[in-house]
Order: structure tokens, then sequence, then C-alpha cells
């Protein structure tokens, strides 16, 4: 403790002087004027003395109010007895003794630099040592770029954090805990410390695999540490960037009995602060279904705001952002590779527009053309081999498209499930797209609800026969569908007892099945493809408008059907 503060003192001593050189620098600033200027100002009688040197270019003067000015200096003979002529001082330097002057102040300057950057240095490695520090985060939402649904979601934990009172008053509690979750690279850390600089509250981070490096028992207390200096500050924002490392569920796994410490003292703290110290835990995760369901219990993290992939529109304005510093050819247009980069994070769209600026740079060009971000993308889609075209990507979206449309038209005709959305965006896990949909009924399925259900994940492979009208063209992109089609299919003959070949029989072994679930499954497919084909207008509009708009939400799926 006492050597920190030595530390601390002698580095802010050292600024101090690093400060006043830096003023006297400055106000000793030699503005440089024009000769001509020069000629005038000996004319206005302004100019008291003149320094020549003779090795340089230029020489310096001064005003009568003691003001440093340089200009082109003439080298002609009588100039030194025009300036005497005018009543102007003259001194005439040796070039070597100016710069051996300037070696000495410039290399006295660069200790004092260095010595201060050192003592600094040493100063910030204790500190670490003994807790975390808080920032100051300068991000605010504007650094965001899209993740509109996001951003709403944080601006009522902004105004909790800005007027605590006013929403105790009332009795209305800050959230505890929140879980921000999404694809990797999607702008969570981003959105976490954007929300600490819109609230202008401290802001303690610290990274999930942080506790795991640590000693044994040490992973808790730094937790204890952390809520020690965050309630001190509070209103504040605690913030465990990928919690993944200890929050998932306890595998077995070596570090079981770290993560179990350190996951225990996060929930006392949690469970143990109240309201008038408002701490608010962020926590972010790829996926939220691996975190420890202890974490995600009601009156923990039990707010959880997704932070998706950009659609096309949110993907421009991140190039947007990503090329303002950039010098970007006119012939590049942006919306191009909007259009291009489906399944692209932030951070990738980010990655891509650096690496077509240093092939930019490589090349020799003045600016970023096409071809940099051509060649950026490839490289970042296939590993630096050109191996797709761009139309071969254009052909895979119109699939996935027909595939999705597929499963949403099939499920509005054949339930009255809600489907609140139906995007080609491609999930964490694996390609494609995704359909939600949500049954209006709980509980119990009937016959006609496992058969419908077959149907819809059918739906999305036979519209896919449907586009090419060619059973050569379909594709992979039904593989889970088909799993879960199985599932249903088993269970309906095995233990549902819904089939009339079997009747109420559990039947044990598939092999005795097998015959009808394959008849069944035939069967169930041309009733929905036959569906589908009585309602191809519908079906293409719904396609063309999910390669248009890569999402589409529920009233206008309903437009469009
Ligand atoms: P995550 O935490 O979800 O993995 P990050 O927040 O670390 O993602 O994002 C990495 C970088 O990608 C950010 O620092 C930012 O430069 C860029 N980025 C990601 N999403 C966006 C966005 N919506 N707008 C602007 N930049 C973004
Ligand atoms: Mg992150
Ligand atoms: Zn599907």
């Amino acid at each position: 403790m006492n050597k920190k503060k030595v530390y601390k003192i002698l580095g802010l001593f050292i600024a101090a002087l690093l400060v006043l050189f830096l003023i006297v620098k400055l106000t000793n600033r030699v503005e440089e004027v024009s000769y001509n200027e020069f000629i005038e100002m000996v004319e206005n009688k302004d100019v008291e003395s003149v320094s020549l040197n003779v090795q340089s270019e230029k020489f310096k003067f001064s005003d009568l109010e003691g003001h440093l000015y340089k200009t082109d200096s003439p080298k002609t003979s009588d100039f030194k007895e025009f300036l005497l002529l005018n009543d102007i001082e003259v001194h005439v330097n040796t070039g070597m003794r100016s710069v051996s002057t300037f070696l000495r102040i410039s290399s006295s300057f660069f200790m004092i630099v260095l010595l201060g950057a050192f003592i600094q240095r040493m100063g910030t490695g204790l500190k670490k040592k003994d807790s975390l520090v808080s920032i100051e985060s300068k991000v605010t939402f504007k650094n965001i770029a899209g993740n509109e649904e996001a951003k709403e979601d944080m601006k009522f934990l902004v105004n909790f954090l800005k007027e605590p009172k006013k929403y105790n008053k009332i009795g209305a509690k800050l959230p505890k805990g929140v879980v921000l979750y999404g694809p990797p690279g999607t702008g969570k850390t981003l959105t976490a410390r954007a929300l600490a600089g819109e609230a202008k509250v401290p802001f303690f981070s610290i990274n999930g695999s942080d506790f795991i490096e640590l000693y044994a028992g040490l992973g808790a207390k730094r937790v204890r540490d952390l809520y020690k200096d965050a309630k001190k500050k509070a209103p504040s924002i605690v913030f465990i960037d990928e919690i993944d490392a200890v929050g998932t569920h306890r595998d077995g796994g070596p570090n079981d009995g770290e993560k179990n410490q350190t996951i225990n003292a996060l929930l006392s703290e949690l469970d143990g602060f109240n309201t008038s110290e408002p701490v608010i835990t962020i926590i972010a995760t790829n996926r939220v279904e691996d975190l420890d369901r202890a974490l995600i219990r009601p009156g923990r993290f039990d707010k959880h705001i997704a932070i998706n992939l950009p659609d096309k529109e949110d993907r421009l304005k991140i190039l947007r952002v990503h090329s303002k510093n950039k010098k970007i050819s006119q012939e590049v247009n942006l919306e191009t590779f909007a259009n291009m980069t489906i399944g692209f994070s932030g951070a990738a769209l980010e990655t891509m527009m650096n690496e077509a600026a240093i092939l930019a740079v490589n090349e020799g060009s003045e600016d970023i053309k096409v071809k940099h971000i051509d060649d950026a993308y490839y490289k970042m889609i296939i590993g630096g081999h050109k191996k797709k075209t761009r139309s071969d990507d254009l052909e895979e979206i119109k699939v996935v498209a027909y595939h999705e449309a597929g499963h949403a038209l099939a499920t509005k005709l054949l339930t009255d499930n809600e489907v609140p959305k139906v995007t080609i965006i491609p999930s964490t896990t694996g390609m494609g797209g995704a359909t939600l949909s949500i049954p209006k009924k709980t509980g119990l399925l009937s016959k006609r609800d496992i058969v419908n259900n077959v149907k819809i994940l059918y739906a999305g492979r036979a519209a896919e026969f449907i586009l090419y009208n060619d059973e050569e063209e379909i594709t992979t992109g039904a593989s889970q569908d088909i799993k879960q089609a199985t599932n249903l299919i088993n269970n309906y003959f095995s233990s549902y007892g819904m089939s009339e070949e079997f009747g109420m029989l559990e039947v044990k072994d598939e092999k005795l099945y097998t015959k009808e679930a394959i008849r069944f499954s035939k069967k169930t497919y041309k009733e929905v493809l036959t569906l589908l084909q009585n309602n191809q207008d519908k079906l293409e509009r719904i396609a063309n408008e999910l390669i248009e708009k890569e999402t589409i939400d529920e009233s206008r799926l309903d437009e469009l059907i």
C-alpha cells in the first residue's frame, strides 16, 4: 500500500513536469509567416530582433511583444545590413550550437516521457493485483449500428440507473441481472459498455475466463471484491463477459470446483443486495441455453436480451460505421456488400472492411476499391480460396428462402399457431434460416396436431422441390426437420397408440412398424406438397419477400397470404 502511494505521487509529479514542459513549449510556439509578411512587419517597425542561422533555410524573429515567428531566409549578403538599417537587433548563430540545444532539449524530454511511462506502468501493475478498477465507458448507443430492439430494451435500464430514486419511490425494482445473448461478434460486449456510457455510471468489467486462470478460491474472492467496490460506487454496472467459462452447466470437468465456488459467490452477491444499492449485473453469453440453471432462476438473471445477427439494413449501417475512418473509392456501393454478407456479424463486417483496407495498401492503391472488399469477403467466407461465386450464394439464399417460406405457409394454413418471425438469417447453429412458431394451445397434442406438425416439418423440403421442380435439386437443408419428424412418427406408432395398424399397443421394436412408418411419411409429404402447390402464388410471394428483406414478421406474413 505504501509503495503504491509512492509510485502514485512520483507518477503525478512527473506528469506535472511534463505538462509544465508542454505549456512552455506551446506558449513559445513559433508562428510561420511568409517573407512578404516579414517585410511588411519590418516596414511597420514591428520587428524587434532577428536571429540568423547560417546553416538553416529559415530564420526566427520576434516582434515588440515578444511573439516568435519564422520565415524563409533570403540568404543574401546584404540582409544583415538591411536589418541593422531598420533598427533591428541581429543575433547570428552557428548551426552547430542550435542542433545541440535541440538535442539537449529533446533528449531530456524523452527521458521524462520514458520515466513517466515507466512509473505509470509500475503503478497500474500494482493496482491490478489489488483490485479491479471501474472504467468510465465512452461508448454510447450511437456506436452501435442497428440492434434497435436490444437498444430499446436497454433504455429502461439506462433510466433506472440514472434516477434510481424515482423508481424506488414507487416500489419498482431494478432487475438484478440481465443476460445478453447471441452469436459471437454481434456486439454484446459493445452493448454492455454502451449501457454504462449512456447511464454514465461506473462499469466494472471482468471476463469469465479470468476466474478460471486463478488459484483455487480466488475466483470467489474476486467476485466478492468486485461487488464490494461496485456497491461503494452504486449506481454501477458489473459486467461479466463470456460467462460461459464459469457459468455453463457444471460438467464434471477439472474446473468444476472453481466454477462452483465462483458461481456460488456470484449468486450470494445477487441474492444478498437490496435495491437501495442499484448495482446491476450484466452477463454475456453465446448460448443462454447452456447457462447454469441456478443463474437464470427468477430474481436472478431473469431478464434476457437477444442480440441477433444483423439483417441487410443493419449490415449496411454497420458497414457505414466501419467505413467512416477509411478511404473508400467512389465506385464502391456498400449496399451491394450488405446484400452479400448474410450471416455476417458486426465483428465480421468490421474485419472484412479492415482486411480490404490492408489489401488496398499492399497493392499500393490510394483507396479501397470494389475488388479489395470483394477479395476480403471471399477470404472471410472460405479461408482464402475463391471457390464460391456470387451466383452460387444467390442460389443458396433462394433455396433457403423457399424452404423457410414452406414452413411458414404450412404453419399458417394448417394451424392457428403464431408465427412471430420468419428469417433466412442463419442461426447460431449451422446454416439456413428459421421459422418461429408458437402454438396457441399448450399441453396435450391431438392426432391431427401430430400429423400437422410432421407436415410443417416436411414443408421446407417440399418448397425446395417446388422451386426447381426437380428431385435432383433438393438440399441437405431439411436434415433437422427430418430428425424431428422421425421422432414424431416413431412415437405415433410406438407409444402414442395412434396408428390403425397397431392400435393402442406399445411397440418396442422399431423394425415392426418401419414399413408403415415409411408409408405414413411418404403420404404425409405428398399431402403437404399438394397443399403448397395449390398455394404456390403465396409461397412465391413469401419467398421473394424473404430474399428481399431477409426477415418478416407476422403481420407482413398475414398480408402476403
Ligand atoms: P460480442 O461481444 O457479441 O462477441 P463485440 O461487442 O465484442 O461482440 O463486437 C466486436 C466488435 O464488432 C465491436 O467492437 C464493433 O467494432 C463491431 N461490432 C459488432 N456489432 C456492431 C454493431 N451493431 N455496430 C457497430 N459495430 C459493431
Ligand atoms: Mg464479447
Ligand atoms: Zn427446415
